[in-house]
């Protein structure tokens, strides 16, 4: 059936939001007690960490938001139609990107 594809997608990208929320909670945390001298070194890595599970939540949320975005236009019954020239997009399409908003003439006229 349609659109089980789309729940699970959007479930496992919720796990991964709240994963890499409490990740970078956890780093927040371990920072909160200021710099410290004696850990100059973990400080710098921590640094690191933070900016890696910060661009991480960034893609995680964004593919999150694009999979609500394709279950609202399922409910609304707009899912699979080309948001440009309203045409059907290909089933081959959408199985390779449940979340595709154009058709695949439309995606390559406005990458072009
Ligand atoms: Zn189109």
């Amino acid at each position: 059936m349609p659109g089980t594809d789309l729940e699970e997608a959007a479930r496992q990208a919720r796990r991964l939001v709240a994963d890499l929320e409490a990740e970078a909670a956890a780093i927040a945390e371990s920072t909160a007690e200021g710099p410290d001298d004696e850990h100059d070194v973990e400080g710098s890595s921590i640094g690191f960490e933070r900016l890696r599970v910060a661009a991480l939540l960034g893609r995680a949320e964004a593919s999150l938001k694009a999979i609500e975005e394709a279950l609202a236009r399922q409910r609304a019954g707009g899912y699979g139609r080309c948001l440009s020239c309203h045409g059907p997009i290909g089933r081959e399409r959408l199985d390779a990107l449940p979340t595709a908003e154009l058709c695949i003439d439309c995606a390559r006229s406005s990458r072009a």
